[in-house]
């Protein structure tokens, strides 16, 4: 286990044992595993415990399957061979990944490119969160630019076949793929007679039912200028996902300047659209991940402009000024905890 590992495994201990307080009859069945390029929790609240461990089985066997389908991080992948084959031919895949690349199209659009599934070259150029991570050249990323273009995904829903117009060309699902995976464990969850359950993936939560006591689940709202479990907010919800994308995720420091993971596909540099942390409350975790990432991209204006324009979602944006902005949805069950940021609307 990397040391990055390590601290996100404790922190995440360090969660289940704080953030939501459980005074519980059922027993709390649990397991913690790397994938997808995170630590995924995941809490099922329940008095069988033989079909608890049945359905995180299921889940883990679910993620795997998802990560060696659609990561660009493995030797080989369904992504990967769409990205080698970009220009040449068309590559069949599976439904799933169809699926996603489907959704992640839609949103690129819907985000009017904010959200960009074929920004890989630029993503990899970056290198941030590997060991390679540097600043490029203000060259080397025009010249990678013009192949970020989302359109030239052509979609056969027929046959299941994908094609990347042209050579050079590729996709990271990295901003999307971890909803999916979220939807689906909630899905076999249920599937197995499973109501109660808390899942975090990296940050993207999860949740099914209440808690056993009939209560919200509270879900903390990181301090995206604090250390790892330092929460400003604390939002109650039940059944829904929360979603963040945020400029303390992954990153490096180079003369005093944070280099993040979020790319603005306009410019090819890390989004600075004065937004440091964006979170999308909403039924599926596919649509949370997707948007949470274009609101990003998108900064407060547009972003909450995209976020209004869709039925049963809402957002917490916060700006670099430490200001806090909701929807209105979350009025009643958001609470600002830290009174160094304030709520703007
Ligand atoms: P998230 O943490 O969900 O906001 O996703 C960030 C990840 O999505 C990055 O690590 C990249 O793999 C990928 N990514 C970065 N910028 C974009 C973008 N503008 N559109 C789509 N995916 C992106
Ligand atoms: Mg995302």
């Amino acid at each position: 286990m990397s040391k990055r590992v390590l601290m996100v495994f404790l922190i995440l201990l360090v969660l289940t044992f704080s953030g939501c307080s459980k005074e519980k009859t059922s027993e709390v069945i649990s397991e913690t595993i790397y994938a997808l390029g995170t630590v995924i929790d995941i809490q099922i609240y329940d008095e069988n415990v033989d079909k608890a461990k049945k359905a995180i089985q299921e889940s883990i066997e679910r993620i795997t399957e998802i990560e060696n389908k659609m990561s660009v991080n493995k030797d080989i992948s369904e992504v990967i061979l769409i990205n080698e084959n970009a220009g040449e031919n068309p590559v069949q895949v599976s439904e799933d990944t169809f699926y996603v690349l489907k959704k992640a199209k839609e949103y690129s659009k819907l985000s009017n490119g904010a959200f960009d599934l074929t920004i890989e070259p630029i993503v990899k150029l970056w290198g941030i969160g590997t060991e390679d991570a540097r600043v490029p050249e203000k060259e080397e990323i025009t010249s990678l630019l013009n192949l970020v273009n989302y359109e030239d995904l052509k979609l056969d829903e027929s046959t299941n076949k994908v094609q990347l117009n042209k050579k050079g060309q590729a996709i990271d699902l990295g901003g999307i793929a971890k909803g999916y995976a979220g939807d689906e464990i909630k899905r076999i969850l249920l599937e197995n007679d499973i109501n109660t359950a808390f899942i975090n993936l990296g940050g993207n939560v999860v949740t099914l039912g209440t808690k056993v006591d009939g209560s919200s689940w509270r879900i903390g709202i990181q301090n995206p200028l604090g250390d790892r479990g330092n929460y400003i907010a604390v939002l109650e919800v039940v059944d829904k996902t929360v979603v963040t994308s945020g400029n303390y995720e992954r990153y490096f420091i180079e003369d005093g300047k944070r280099y993040h993971h979020i790319i603005n596909p306009k410019t090819g540099y890390p989004a600075e659209e004065g937004i440091i942390s964006s979170t999308i409350v909403t039924d599926k975790s596919i649509d949370a991940d997707a948007l949470s990432t274009s609101v990003y991209v998108l900064g407060l204006e547009k972003g909450m402009e995209l976020i209004e324009s869709l039925d049963n979602v809402d957002a917490v944006i916060i700006t670099e000024d430490k200001n806090v902005y909701i929807t209105e949805g979350l009025k009643e069950t958001f609470n600002i905890v830290d009174d160094s940021f304030i709520l703007a609307n």
